[in-house]
């Protein structure tokens, strides 16, 4: 079994409030709602609190069971956030996972987000929308074309957060060699039909590539939402052994990145050295590096981090109009530690790999927060 995930912020929004979570056991999407970080926070509440049950159950546990429990406790845990201050207002979020073990995938879904099994050609559904459209189409009274441009499709039945009783759908599933499942939020399927979404996974043998190519193709159909996907694939000739891990998300290709922080730091040890015997300009002219200005803001300095004999060699360039506050801790950490020092090119390089809590660099600061837009609250 090879798997891969991918999320994407897609074309419209500012930022990206989809969670993503795959370790070889657990997998899951969640579709987080509600402006101010309240999106963030509840879609990654609601991962967090199923990868720890799962994590945390004996080995004998009744996986079904285990899973409902821990959608139900995501619930009450993002709805005390919301309604007793201690968190954003008003958020909530969508919750599609599954747990594997062996040839048997265990599915809990709550939301708008899906679960596809693709068997012999063939892409079904695992999962009801919970929402307005999906019980519509559920009763008969519209087809799967028009709950697919319905102006009411963004309107949730059910979400966690929302309110105090969920009813999750959990189910089992029985996996056949040559089967691929496929996790997604919404940004996915109100860009894609299935059978867009199918003709895509046919066409990439490869799981990492098929990644790819559904966001690139969502993307490509006008990405108004934050598009995720987690493609589990049970090819031959080892179908339930998790042996290659592959991933496109950008959460995991940060680990690449380690190998070049350990490598700048490097540079920056030789740079000191350099400096310590030649104190050359010219060297200091032509290195950069990323770090904070005194008014927290995400700045490129020319010349080297520190100083040397008590003198500072660097001063600033550019000073953005981000501050490292609303950088994800990695990337913050990245800034605040002068971790990127370098040409030019491999600092602005460096600010476009940020990875950003709020507005992308290239958006004005104090824009309001994105709201899924046309998203009503849940009626239940
Ligand atoms: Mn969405």
């Amino acid at each position: 079994m090879r798997y891969c995930s991918r999320t994407d912020v897609g074309k419209v929004r500012r930022k990206n409030e989809d969670v993503l979570h795959a370790d070889g056991r657990v997998f899951a999407v969640a579709d987080g709602m509600g402006g101010h970080r309240g999106g963030e926070v509840a879609s990654a509440t609601a991962v967090e609190a199923v990868t720890d049950a799962v994590g945390a159950g004996p080995a004998d546990a009744n996986v079904s069971r285990l899973l409902a429990g821990a959608i139900v406790s995501a619930n009450d845990e993002i709805y005390q956030k919301a309604h007793t201050g201690s968190g954003p207002p008003g958020m909530g979020t969508t919750l599609t996972c599954g747990v594997l073990s062996g040839d048997t995938l265990v599915i809990g879904h709550i939301g708008d987000s899906r679960a596809y099994l693709l068997r012999d050609g063939n892409l079904k559904q695992l999962t009801e929308d919970h929402s307005l459209v999906g019980e519509l189409f559920r009763n008969g009274q519209i087809t799967k074309e028009q709950a697919f441009d319905h102006p009411s499709r963004n309107v949730l039945t059910q979400a966690l957060g929302t309110s105090t009783e969920v009813a999750p759908q959990v189910a089992t599933h029985k996996l056949t060699a040559g089967d691929r499942v496929l996790l997604c939020s919404d940004g996915l399927t109100t860009m894609l039909t299935d059978d867009e979404i199918a003709k895509t996974l046919l066409d990439e043998a490869d799981v990492a590539t098929a990644c790819r190519a559904l966001v690139d193709t969502a993307n490509k159909a006008g990405g108004a939402d934050n598009i995720s996907v987690v493609l589990l694939d049970f090819a031959d000739p080892d179908p339930f052994s998790v042996e290659k891990a592959v991933s496109a998300d950008p959460a995991r290709r940060k680990k690449s990145g380690c190998g070049r922080a350990v490598a700048l730091i490097l540079v920056v040890a030789a740079l000191a050295l350099i400096l310590a015997g030649f104190a050359s300009l010219r060297i200091l002219n032509n290195t950069y590096y990323l770090g904070v200005s005194k008014r927290h803001r995400v700045t490129i300095f020319r010349g080297v981090p520190g100083s040397f004999g008590g003198l500072s060699y660097s001063r600033i360039l550019e000073e953005t109009t981000v501050t490292s506050d609303q950088l994800r801790p990695t990337s913050k950490r990245l800034v605040e530690d002068n971790t990127v020092v370098g040409d030019l090119d491999t600092v602005l390089a460096a600010i476009r790999r940020l990875e950003m809590v709020a507005p992308p660099l290239d958006q004005p600061p104090g824009t309001k927060p994105g709201i899924k837009p046309g998203t009503s609250p849940p009626s239940v």
